[in-house]
């Protein structure tokens, strides 16, 4: 099969290489799939996306005027992809489910004890030869009351981790982990009350038509003082204008963010020279209880091993005339806005 790979990045081509062993034919630009870059497709079995390409309605319509069947994403996250579209012109599309939810939750927990910890300012110190102590105060994590919004794959990793620093586990989500209730004592409840309760809350939801600013200024209002806010699933189930109020009247003490709402056309490419004027991304950046990190809480080796091997296995399937489980709108899965 010819595949074009899009926002392909140098350092995850070998994995990709390897995986494929020279099966199908793989051509790689550096260029997200837009409306304009849909082009580069003309004379493609597939089309092989990431989380930062655009592939709307219009896009689709392109990929179907040039004859492309198939879109596999190397991601989890299928927020970007016209599902609806995609269906009713026939082109199937499959994603990376569960690429390493390790790496993920490990990312947040990282976050968390980073921005508690003021381990950036204490490095930038120590650099410096600035021993000094003052304003890297922190808080135990053992005994503090965890939320995690989301107990799917990542959620009951990022539950299982905070369990093990001795945190209290609250859950909300549209299905309940049995074993997360019996083995880890996390108590499910409404959004309201766990905003009121939580002393830290993780965000590990897909973003949907119900989920977008699940977070926003009327549930930040019900949210304990002090709480400590941490997001690897998508930005925008973040209002960010509410947040960057919440951390103004001091309702959020700390935010952590892998993930950001208008990331689109920002992050995956180095902007050092020519810096955005996304108002909102440089309130964020410049506040030093905020620590951003531009959507690499997948980047492991055991990731990119996962996602290559998911990609080859999907372009396999569909080649080969199998059923491939990890087609989204075969599963009939929650479609994303
Ligand atoms: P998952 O499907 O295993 O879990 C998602 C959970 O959310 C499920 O338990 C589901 O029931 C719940 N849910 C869905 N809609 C809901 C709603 N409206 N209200 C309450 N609960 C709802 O997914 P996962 O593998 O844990 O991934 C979660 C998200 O993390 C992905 O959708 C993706 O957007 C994001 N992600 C981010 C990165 C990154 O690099 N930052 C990498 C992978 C995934």
């Amino acid at each position: 099969m010819k595949v074009l790979v899009y926002s392909a990045k140098d350092f995850e081509i070998p994995y990709l290489e390897k995986a494929n062993n020279r099966k199908h034919e793989l051509t790689y630009v550096k260029e997200a799939l837009s409306s304009k870059t849909a082009m580069k497709a003309v004379g493609y079995d597939a089309v092989s996306i990431f989380s930062a390409d655009d592939c709307n309605f219009m896009v689709i319509e392109k990929l179907k005027s040039f004859h492309v069947k198939y879109i596999t994403l190397r991601s989890t996250g299928y927020d970007n992809v016209n599902l609806r579209a995609a269906s009713r012109l026939n082109i199937r599309v499959a994603n990376v489910p569960a690429y390493s939810p390790h790496a993920i939750a490990e990312h947040a927990a990282s976050l968390l004890s980073t921005l508690n910890r003021k381990l950036i300012v204490s490095n930038e110190r120590v650099k410096r030869f600035n021993f000094d102590l003052n304003h890297l105060v922190g808080f135990d994590l053992n005994g503090k009351t965890v939320g995690i919004i989301g107990t799917g794959k990542i959620g009951t990793v990022m539950a299982k981790i905070m369990h093990g620093f001795g945190c209290k586990l609250l859950g909300y989500d549209v299905e309940e982990n049995k074993t997360l209730i019996k083995d880890y004592n996390m108590d499910y409840m409404s959004l309201k009350m766990m905003c009121q309760k939580a002393d830290i809350i993780s965000l590990h939801l897909p973003l949907n038509e119900n989920t977008h600013y699940l977070i926003n200024e009327d549930l930040i209002e019900e949210m304990k003082p002090g709480i400590v806010i941490i997001n690897t699933a998508r930005g925008a189930i973040i209002d960010t204008k509410a947040i960057i109020k919440g951390l103004e009247n001091k309702i959020i003490s700390a935010l952590g963010m892998d993930v950001y709402e208008n990331e689109k056309g920002l992050f995956f490419k180095d902007a050092s020279q020519d810096i955005p004027r996304d108002e909102l991304f440089i309130k964020l950046n410049a506040m030093p209880n905020v620590l951003i990190s531009g959507h690499h809480a997948f980047l492991t080796k055991e990731a990119l091993t996962n996602i290559a091997e998911t990609t080859i296995c999907n372009l396999d399937s569909w080649e080969e005339g199998k059923a491939n489980e990890n087609e989204l709108i075969a599963n009939g899965l929650n479609l994303p806005i």
